[in-house]
C-alpha cells in the first residue's frame, strides 16, 4: 500500500478595508516565504519564530494555483478508488470559505474547491456507468442536518461492521450531471445554511459543513484497468468463463470546519470550558484524533463525535487527506493564528496508509 502523511497548506487572506484603515494600531504579524514553505509569525520587531508547511500561499495566490496544489492530488486519488478529505481550519473570517465553497458564478476564476472538484471528477469519470452522487451536511451542536433537505436533523452515521464504511443513509442524495447542476444544488445547500443558522440564532462558524461526494465507477470497462490497476489491483474475477466487473466505490469529503476561535477562548477563559467544548466538541475531538495519529497511538479516538465519525474511513487510515489552514494578517487575532498555526504543525506529522477500497458487484 501506498503511504502518505497530510498535506497540510497555509494561506494567508488580504487585508481587509478594516485592517487596512487601523494599520496604526495593529502591524502585519506574518510574513510567508513560499519558496522556503515557511511561513514566519512576528511577536512584535524583535521576534518572531518559523514555521513549515507543504504549501505557503500569500495573500496573491489563486485560487487555481490552491486547487492544484493542495486539493488536486486527493482528487486524482478519489477517481482512483481512494478515499480523500479535503479540509479547511481556522479563525472565522480568514477564507475557509472562500477557498472551499466559492461559487464564482460571474467569475470562474474566483471558484473554490467544491466546484474545481466536481469539475474534475465529471470530466473524470465520464463513463455511462459512473455515478456521482453528492450529500451537503451541516455538524450543529452534535446533530447531523441536511443542508439539502433542512427537514432533516439529528441523521444517525452509519458504521459498516463488515468493512468499516461509513454512510449517513438518511441525508438526500443528489445525483450530479454536470457542473451547473452541481452549483445550482450547492448553492441551494448554502441557502439552507443560512436559513437554517437564521434560525437557530447561530451564525455559521459555529457549525461544520461536509460536502460528501460518492464516486462509483466500473472497472472492467475502463482502459486503466488494463494499464495502471493490472496486476497490483485487479481484482475483477472470473465466473464460468465470464469477467464479473468490478465497482470501485470512493469518497470524497470537503469539510467546512467551525472557526477555531473558540477553541482558543476555552483556553484563555476557565469557566467557559465546558460550554465551548459542548459547542465545539466535534472540533477538539479532530484535535484529538490529529494528535493521536501523529503520535502514531494505536486508538484514535474517532467515536467521541459526529465529525470524527463521519471522517473515520476517509482521514487517516485508508484516506489522502489535505488540510489547508487559513489566517488573516493583523497582529489583532496574534494569538488565535498562532494557535491555528500549531493546529496546522500538529497535522504536518500525521501518516497515512492509504489501501485501495474496493468490491465486486455480483
Ligand atoms: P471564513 O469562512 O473563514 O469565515 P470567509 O471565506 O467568509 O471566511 O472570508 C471572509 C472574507 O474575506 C470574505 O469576504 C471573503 O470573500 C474574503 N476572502 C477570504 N479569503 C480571500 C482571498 N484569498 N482573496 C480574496 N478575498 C478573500
Amino acid at each position: 500500500a501506498e503511504s502518505g502523511r497530510v498535506r497540510v497548506a497555509i494561506r494567508l487572506r488580504p487585508k481587509n478595508t478594516e485592517e487596512i484603515l487601523s494599520d496604526a494600531d495593529f502591524f502585519d504579524c506574518v510574513e510567508p516565504q513560499p519558496e522556503l514553505k515557511k511561513l514566519k509569525l512576528k511577536k512584535n520587531n524583535w521576534s518572531s519564530e518559523s514555521y513549515r508547511f507543504d504549501e505557503v500561499f500569500t495573500e496573491s495566490a489563486s485560487q487555481k494555483r490552491v486547487y492544484e496544489a493542495v486539493a488536486k492530488p486527493v482528487v486524482e486519488g478519489v477517481l482512483n478508488g481512494y478515499n480523500g478529505t479535503i479540509m479547511a481550519y481556522g479563525q472565522t473570517g480568514t477564507g475557509k470559505t472562500y477557498t472551499l465553497g466559492k461559487l464564482g458564478k460571474d467569475d470562474a476564476s474566483e471558484r473554490g474547491i467544491m466546484v474545481r472538484a466536481l469539475e474534475d471528477i465529471i470530466s473524470g469519470a465520464s463513463s455511462p456507468s459512473d455515478s456521482i452522487e453528492i450529500s451537503y451536511l451541516q455538524i450543529y451542536m452534535e446533530s447531523v442536518q441536511d443542508l439539502l433537505a433542512p427537514e432533516k436533523v439529528n441523521i444517525p452515521i452509519v458504521e459498516d461492521p463488515k468493512n468499516g464504511e461509513v454512510t449517513v443513509p438518511g441525508a438526500a442524495v443528489v445525483n450530479i450531471q454536470n457542473v451547473d447542476h452541481f452549483l445550482q444544488v450547492l448553492q441551494i445547500g448554502e441557502a439552507n445554511r443560512h436559513a437554517a443558522n437564521t434560525k437557530m440564532n447561530t451564525e455559521s462558524s459555529r457549525s461544520h459543513a461536509i460536502l460528501m461526494v460518492s464516486l462509483r465507477r466500473s472497472v472492467n470497462d475502463k482502459e486503466e484497468n488494463s494499464t495502471s490497476f493490472q496486476g497490483k489491483d485487479d481484482r475483477s474475477v472470473l465466473v464460468g468463463g465470464h469477467v464479473i466487473p468490478t465497482v470501485r466505490k470512493s469518497k470524497l469529503l470537503i469539510v467546512d470546519l467551525a472557526g477555531s476561535e473558540r477553541l482558543d477562548k476555552s483556553g484563555s477563559e476557565g469557566h467557559l470550558v465546558e460550554e465551548t467544548k459542548f459547542i465545539n466538541l466535534s472540533l477538539s475531538s479532530l484535535g484529538k484524533c490529529i494528535n493521536a495519529l501523529a503520535e502514531n497511538s494505536p486508538h484514535i479516538p474517532t467515536r467521541d463525535s459526529k465529525l470524527t465519525r463521519l471522517l473515520r474511513d476517509s482521514f487517516g487510515g485508508s484516506a489522502r487527506t489535505s488540510l489547508i489552514v487559513t489566517i488573516g494578517p493583523s497582529s489583532r487575532h496574534h494569538t488565535e493564528t498562532a494557535s491555528t498555526i500549531m493546529f496546522g504543525q500538529r497535522a504536518m506529522k500525521v501518516v497515512n496508509f492509504v489501501k485501495l477500497k474496493e468490491e465486486f458487484d455480483y
